[in-house]
């Protein structure tokens, strides 16, 4: 039975209620009223339940699609404001044991180049990452218990976190592993991550265990308990995400929601991001993995629908996404995108030859990071390199109050210019730097708390004399 606060994976993500709902928001599609009613409730900008999120998602009355549209932009707006923060992923070693039909890194492919990167190849892809202006990074492994053991996911964060090179650092590492123990995700959490990153993939129990044949991953409850089990070991900020296309897109839609309902009734906190990866072709996949493909209407829907669902939720979107699918959604709802990204294992420091392929996905947005910064800055958007929350404490709890309260902007977009900053004098071509500075000088007046300008011009100097590191 459905029960939104049970430790139970079947019902706090119950088949019969989703199936209710698929039902109910499909005869309403059409229901003027309501829809207004949830849009009227929506404008609060406090969320609205998964049942609410899939009418709306499945609204077909085009004018009130442009007021589900309108307020997922004035959502962003208002709590994310024009900044974008920047972060690019890092795949430490391709072997896993598991058998997921969508993803090449399954155990019986023979194809594709096996790589685990030794600490030292570790540290040559963060120094290339460093070079390149980043300062956040999601890690990624396969699960292997004996080539990728937690010691070595352990040892790795060591590594990153202790590589200072020139006015390089990276100040945040989320962490995107298999399900585990409490125990390991303790060890997780002493060691310093940012966000815990665990995709459901699916949130259909039948459609999981079908795609998921083989290995430990198959177990359907271990892997959507496995947030509970996180937060219950202490990590407080944990990343939600579906691989959109797998399975009929209303259901994980659903099934996501609930999810997040489900963290913030029984741990008391919310999903700190959701990512919204669509399926893309790779090697040894069988084309029949992406008959649900969505279109980019639909995932640009998704997106307007969770980021009014969950307005407290940052939203991430990779370089699976094209350019211009990009720019669409990043108004609706993103406030994460990576920039630059290699998702094969070395990626960073050495390109790989096209026979020699060890990449998960392809890259549709092969743009550098530079050329990304400089995009992100012609449409108006604050690129931000920001991590000063986590490393100020404010995870969690406290880091949804500020949030909730609106006080977190007097935080984030002051730390937004000053790291762009940091990055313009650092990295930056000349071209990106001018363009930057120029934005910078302007976004410095939107500041309305003149204290906080004051400061912020004040650290701006000094960061423009050499300091590193200021934050709010
Ligand atoms: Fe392994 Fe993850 Fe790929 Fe599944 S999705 S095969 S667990 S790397
Ligand atoms: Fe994110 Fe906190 Fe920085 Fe704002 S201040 S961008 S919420 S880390």
């Amino acid at each position: 039975m459905y029960d939104v606060r049970s430790p139970r994976a079947e019902d706090f993500i119950n088949d019969a209620r989703i199936q209710e709902v698929l039902a109910y928001a499909e005869a309403n599609k059409s229901n003027a009223p309501l829809i207004e009613e949830i849009l009227d409730k929506a404008s609060l900008m406090k969320g609205i339940t998964h049942q609410e999120a899939l009418v709306l998602l499945d609204c077909d009355i085009p004018e009130l699609n442009e007021r589900i549209y309108d307020l997922a932009r004035r959502i962003k707006n208002e709590f994310y404001g024009n900044r974008i923060v920047m972060f690019a992923p890092l795949y430490l070693s391709n072997y896993c044991i598991n058998g997921c039909e969508y993803c090449p890194y399954h155990a019986k492919n023979k194809n594709i180049r096996r790589v685990k990167l030794t600490q030292e190849q570790i540290r040559e892809e963060v120094i290339a990452l460093q070079d390149m202006g980043h300062k956040r990074l999601a890690l990624e492994a396969g699960e292997h218990p004996t080539m990728n053991p937690i010691e070595y996911i352990i040892e790795s964060i060591n590594t990153i976190y202790g590589i200072h090179h020139k006015n390089g650092d990276i100040r945040r590492v989320n962490v995107n592993i298999a399900a585990t123990t409490e125990e390991e995700y303790k060890m997780l959490k002493d060691a310093g991550i940012g966000t815990y990153i665990l995709f459901q993939e699916t949130y259909n129990k039948t459609s999981y265990e079908r795609l998921h044949p083989t290995g430990p991953k198959s177990d359907y409850a271990y892997h959507t308990e496995a947030m509970d089990r996180a937060m219950h070991a202490g990590i407080d900020d944990v990343g939600l995400g579906v691989l959109f296309g797998l399975n009929n897109y209303r259901y994980d839609f659903c099934g996501i929601i609930m999810h997040a309902e489900h963290l913030e009734a029984s741990i008391g906190v919310g999903p700190h991001t959701i990512s919204v990866p669509r399926v893309r072709p790779a090697d040894d996949i069988d084309p029949e993995t992406f008959k649900n493909g969505l279109s980019d209407d639909i995932f640009a829907k998704i997106v307007a629908c969770i980021r009014i669902a969950v307005p407290y939720t940052g939203m991430i979107v990779s370089t699976r996404e094209s350019i211009s699918s990009r720019k669409r959604v990043l108004e609706l709802g993103i406030s994460q995108i990576s920039g630059g990204s290699r998702t094969s294992v070395g990626g960073y420091a050495e390109e790989e030859a096209e026979e020699d392929n060890s990449a998960q996905f392809d890259v549709i947005d092969n743009r550098t990071l530079d050329e990304v910064v400089r995009w992100l800055m012609e449409l108006g958007y604050v690129p931000s390199f920001c991590t000063a929350c986590y490393r100020a404490g404010r995870t969690g709890d406290r880091f949804m109050e500020l949030l909730k309260s609106k006080q977190i902007v007097n935080c984030c977009h002051p730390n937004a210019l000053m790291t762009l900053q940091e990055y313009l004098i650092d990295y930056a071509t000349p071209e990106t730097r001018r363009i930057g500075e120029q934005l910078i000088t302007k976004e410095l007046d939107t500041i309305t708390n003149l204290r906080v300008r004051e400061s912020c011009e004040g650290f701006l100097s000094r960061i423009a004399e050499g300091e590193r590191d200021f934050r709010f």
